[in-house]
């Protein structure tokens, strides 16, 4: 049952400066740093707990790509010695429990109502103040509204019919339940080979009798390199955190990593073959990707890293048909996101796992005891939906949105997200989204870039009311301005060409447009540090009772 705002709340908590949608690690700072406004702040959040995507995707095999001692607040040099983080890339579990843990060390909990999902927030001109309407029917109002509704938290179903009428049981990787699931003695099907899935599968085959893996599109998948940290590691990075935290700000996705220096096809295929085994040694997301300049520029550089991954998949898979079909050859490598996993491609060599191309004999329908291709009738006890999210405008879009005028957010984004900085849009005055779309977020660490908007965002707060302002909007020429240069980024690269979440491409009828920002961690927080510098140039800043430019 949601909770009742209205009814829990104090007065105090009910005549507030700020409304934060989401309690995962977005919404988590952006109330500690508003607390230390001394702003009356309430977070709304879905869930019945802190952790967002580390709430809800407790699937088996869940754990982070991005280092663990790099996937971590840097705000607090106290929680960065007290923490310890255990492996590499640490499990679902324990990310949640560090931010369980941050939750209580701060003691957030008490600003956040959970078990409440937001549906309708308003912007009331002549109050100059957001009305945000609940599940549970109440309305509460603020100065300032803060969606952190993350990038990756809505999630979706494969649009095939028939799914009601299946009677075994079906699983959700990013709305897997709190139980422990196990699919000892059973006949498993799992839908869909992004990273949920290629972390899911090497674990689901080891118990389920069978495992029919439906994939429609290969992923380029590269080994993790999982292991337990060491003491001494662990130990280097605490005693020279600043520094590491500053590079990590200072690199591209940020996550601190050389700068490629040379072009692929300047070299030869031997040089380039041990750069790419360099990397791929490493076990992580940017090495191999980031050995020469024009991997991503390029297709033909592009195409070097790709066959050497395909290779590696050939050297591993030894039925030279699965082989193949796990190969990515739609799209260039990187474009999609890559994945990193332990034992996936191994896993395919188990005699109880089979792999049906989806491309080859596409899925018709789910019956009553398993699921129909083209070709061929599969009797499944358990199915496994590994199928992704309407990403990046997905959990923004599920709310009814309406800016100055009763203009919805739904409609100024028909054609693709608009806005200026990923932060804030025209017509929207105090409305602020944390990596919104046209920002590096999914692109880069998520971290560095959650604390880079939270602390603009809680900067730009503190500015209108330093200086008696009560509103701030972006203007339209700034936001149309910002939405072209995103676009222009992206089209200098590969990212266009493929039929990824990051084109909305994963959703039916969802505008074909590249979302993220593709510039860099650096320069776009160079781009945001110079605007506030320059008196949040691009935006209008309105004081009480005057008239926003339009
Ligand atoms: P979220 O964690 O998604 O939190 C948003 C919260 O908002 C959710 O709890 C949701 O319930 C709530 N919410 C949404 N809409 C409403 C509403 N209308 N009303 C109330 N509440 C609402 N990124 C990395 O950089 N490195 C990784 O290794 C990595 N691994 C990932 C693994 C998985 C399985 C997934 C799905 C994503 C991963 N990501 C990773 C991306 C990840 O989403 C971010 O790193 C980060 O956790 C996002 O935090 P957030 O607070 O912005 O959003
Ligand atoms: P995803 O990458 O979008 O993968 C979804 C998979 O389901 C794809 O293989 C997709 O095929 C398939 N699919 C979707 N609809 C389908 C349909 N109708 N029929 C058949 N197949 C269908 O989603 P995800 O794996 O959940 O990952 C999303 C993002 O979350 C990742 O890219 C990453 O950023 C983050 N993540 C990170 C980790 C980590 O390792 N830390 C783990 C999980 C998620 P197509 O490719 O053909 O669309």
């Amino acid at each position: 049952m949601a909770a009742s705002l209205e009814r829990d709340a104090t007065p105090e908590q009910q005549n507030l400066d700020a409304i934060i949608v989401g309690a995962g690690f977005a919404g988590l700072y952006q109330l500690y740093r508003l607390r230390e406004l001394g702003l009356r702040t309430r977070v709304i959040e879905a869930a019945d707990d802190v952790g967002g995507t580390w709430y809800w995707n407790r699937y088996p095999g869940a754990r982070c790509d991005v280092q663990s001692l790099s996937y971590s607040y840097s705000f607090s040099p106290e929680l960065e010695q007290e923490w310890e983080w255990t492996e590499k890339y640490a499990t679902q579990p324990e990310i949640l429990r560090y931010l369980n843990h941050v939750a209580d060390r701060f003691d957030l909990r008490r600003d956040i109502t959970f078990s409440t999902r937001v549906t309708a927030a308003h912007y009331d001109e002549h109050a100059a103040r957001w009305t945000v309407t609940t599940d549970a029917a109440d309305k509460i109002d603020a100065q300032f509204l803060i969606m952190a509704t993350g990038c990756l938290s809505a999630s979706k179903l494969p649009e095939v019919p028939g799914l009601e009428r299946y009677r075994g049981r079906t699983h959700e990787t990013a709305r897997w339940g709190q139980q422990e699931v196990r699919f000892d003695g059973l006949r498993v099907g799992v839908i869909g080979t992004g990273s949920s899935g290629i972390q899911a599968i090497p674990i689901i085959a080891e118990q389920a009798a069978e495992l029919t893996v439906f994939q429609r599109t290969p992923n380029f998948s590269m080994p993790a390199g999982n292991r337990p940290l060491t003491g001494e590691e662990v130990a280097r990075t605490k005693a020279n955190y600043r520094a590491f935290r500053a590079a990590q700000r200072n690199s591209r996705a940020g996550i601190p990593a050389e700068p490629a220096t040379e072009f692929a096809l300047a070299t030869t295929q031997e040089e380039r073959n041990a750069k790419y085994e360099a990397g791929w040694q490493k076990g992580d997301l940017v090495s191999l990707g980031g050995s020469y300049i024009d991997i991503l520029l390029d297709p033909a550089a592009n195409e070097t890293a790709a066959e050497f991954i395909r290779a590696k998949i050939r050297a591993v898979v030894t039925d030279p048909e699965v082989a193949e079909t796990l190969s990515p050859r739609t799209f260039p490598f990187g474009t999609k996101r890559p994945c990193l996993d332990t034992g996936y491609y191994e896993t395919f060599n188990r005699p109880n796992v089979h792999l049906v191309d989806l491309r080859k004999t596409p899925l018709v329908e789910f019956t009553q005891t398993g699921i129909r291709t083209s070709a061929e009738h599969y009797e499944l006890d358990a199915i496994v939906f590994a199928t992704g999210f309407d990403a990046m405008t997905g959990a923004l879009g599920a709310i009814d949105i309406k800016g100055r005028n009763g203009v919805a957010l739904s409609s100024r984004w028909s054609a693709g997200p608009r806005n200026y900085l990923g932060v804030a849009m025209a017509g929207f005055p105090n409305l602020f989204t944390i990596t919104g779309p046209l920002s590096p977020s999914v692109l880069s660490n998520m971290v560095v870039s959650i604390e880079q908007h939270v602390d603009w965002i809680t900067d730009c707060i503190a500015h209108l009311r330093r200086t008696g302002y009560h509103a701030v909007e972006a203007t339209t020429e700034a936001e149309d301005a910002w939405v072209k240069h995103v676009a222009e980024v992206g089209a200098f690269t590969l990212f266009p060409q493929a039929d990824s979440w990051y084109m909305g491409a994963n959703v039916p009828g969802k505008p074909r447009v590249f979302m993220p920002y593709v510039g860099g961690v650096p320069e776009f927080r160079q781009k945001c540090d110079e605007v506030a510098a320059n008196g949040y140039e691009g935006f209008t800043l309105i004081k009480q009772g005057e008239p926003a430019a339009v």
